[in-house]
């Protein structure tokens, strides 16, 4: 099992029961159980088109899926929970982001992990550190381990695996993800694609748009 962390926010419709819907499907995620949750805070928008306020928690949670398949899962109930993209930043019903994943360090377009702009947002960083402020000092380390590109040239695409000593995660992680591999190889290869090809659509779709 791998602790992560993700956060969660609403800014439409009944914020509170979309957030609360979320936390139920995490609850039956398979291979994950729900640790801790934060208190939910209502934030202004950052960014995006003007917009009304969020509603923001951070879940700690244990998985046993691997970094794609949790995004795709993450995905998978953004989906259910109504969220349509129309435009980047813009108002949603859900919105789940995978915040880190133990001490793994992937850059790739469609999944970075530590999130990026974890400590540029105080919607994230308050109910983060309510939960776990043990994690922010190790959350910052990642975030400087993981250097855009010259990461992504050292990461093993099918596992975000890191392949430089320094980049390594612990030896106990990567014989579970050797584990995992072996057994779910293709699942994993599949569900890397499948949120590959959705960001393809949703960019042909977003490009569409700004034509017409
Ligand atoms: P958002 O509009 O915030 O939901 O962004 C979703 C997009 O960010 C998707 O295309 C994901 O593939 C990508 N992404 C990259 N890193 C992450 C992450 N750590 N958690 C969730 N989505 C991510």
């Amino acid at each position: 099992m791998v602790v992560c962390y993700i956060a969660v926010g609403s800014n439409l419709g009944d914020r509170e029961g979309y957030i609360k819907a979320a936390i139920q499907k995490l609850r039956f995620l398979a291979h994950t159980k729900i640790r801790k949750i934060s208190k939910i805070i209502e934030t202004k928008p950052q960014g995006g088109p003007p917009q009304g306020p969020y509603l923001n928690a951070v879940i700690e949670i244990e998985t046993e899926l691997l970094p794609y398949e949790l995004l795709q899962e993450l995905q998978r109930i953004e989906q259910l929970l109504g969220r349509i993209r129309t435009v980047v930043n813009g108002p949603r019903t859900i919105d789940l982001d995978i915040l880190t994943y133990g001490d793994v360090c992937i850059n790739e377009e469609a999944l970075c992990i530590p999130h990026p702009r974890i400590f540029e947002r105080e919607f994230v960083l308050e109910p983060l550190k309510e939960i776990a402020p043990h994690m922010l000092e190790r959350i910052r380390k990642l975030i400087l381990k993981t250097k855009p590109k010259k990461v992504e040239k050292t990461t093993l695409p099918s596992s975000g695996i890191a392949k430089k000593k320094n980049k390594q995660p612990s030896v106990k992680l990567q014989a579970k993800f050797r584990r995992y591999i072996k057994r779910r190889k293709s699942t994993y290869r599949q569900a890397i694609n499948k949120v590959k090809k959705e960001n393809k659509d949703n960019r042909r779709k977003f490009k569409n748009r700004a034509r017409f």
